[in-house]
């Protein structure tokens, strides 16, 4: 059986752990099935190489206890939102039957992310038009459109729609970034540095899950956006606000 509760699908390896790690930890340790679709192998990756980057990305989905981890190998830094884009996606959205999509920021630091977010909201809507015709393995697919999709933070903060508490498995989330050893600050490596390998890039995102945290009363917190407004089925759906 394929099908996923949550598809996260996103750029680069990596990308799902510094965004959404914990939000995913959460909903695997609730029991439901989640899964991840890396769109690009990485290969622009200044540091690094494919083969050490996808054991990297195998070791932070076996952390996080996720069972599916697949890479659509899109080309790093030139796929397209277009028609053969759309398609694939189309193809592994209608195969997972995902109730919820997490993908990129619509607008970040760098231009993947972005180009990523819209790609994925624009498959998700796509996906569930029959007219569409895609096949996996062989097999006509049924139309799916997913319920939701969340666009989680990557380098830019956005001010979000909502934040999900993460505090009990922020460590998990740690360990599973940690596992990206090529990419992340290691005193030891002769590579180049960049911006994500200089000394403090780690604190930065402990900072800001701790800033996203303290905004809803939580010591960790995964923010996110949603292009449609997410609706509560009452007032004592939220989180409550601890009593001094
Ligand atoms: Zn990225």
């Amino acid at each position: 059986m394929s099908k996923l509760h949550i598809l996260a699908i996103t750029a680069h390896p990596d990308d799902v752990e510094l965004g959404c790690a914990g939000t995913l930890i959460k909903h695997a340790c609730m029991g439901q099935k989640v899964g991840i679709l890396d769109l690009t192998e990485g290969e622009l990756s200044t540091r690094g190489t494919v083969a050490s980057r996808r054991k990297e990305a195998d070791a932070a989905a076996a952390v996080m206890g996720l069972g599916v981890r697949m890479n659509a190998a899109m080309r790093d830094g030139f796929f397209l939102n277009d028609e053969a884009s759309r398609l694939q996606l189309i193809a592994y959205i209608r195969h997972f039957q995902p109730n919820v999509v997490i993908t990129n920021s619509l607008a970040d630091r760098h231009p993947d992310h972005g180009r990523a977010g819209r790609l994925v909201a624009d498959a998700c809507f796509y996906a569930g038009l029959r007219k569409i015709e895609t096949t996996w393995e062989g097999r006509a697919q049924s139309a799916w459109r997913p319920g939701r999709v969340y666009h989680c933070l990557n380098d830019r903060v956005h001010v979000p729609n909502f934040i999900v508490d993460v505090s009990e498995v922020h460590e998990i989330k740690m360990d599973a970034i940690k596992c990206y050893k090529s990419q992340f600050h290691d005193p030891a490596s002769t590579e180049p540095l960049t911006y994500i390998s200089a000394g403090g890039f780690l604190e930065n995102i402990i900072a800001r899950d701790m800033l996203m945290g303290k905004s809803i009363g939580v010591k960790f917190g995964e923010a996110f956006n949603s292009e449609n407004i997410p609706g509560i089925s009452s007032l004592d759906s939220l989180l409550l606000p601890e009593l001094p």
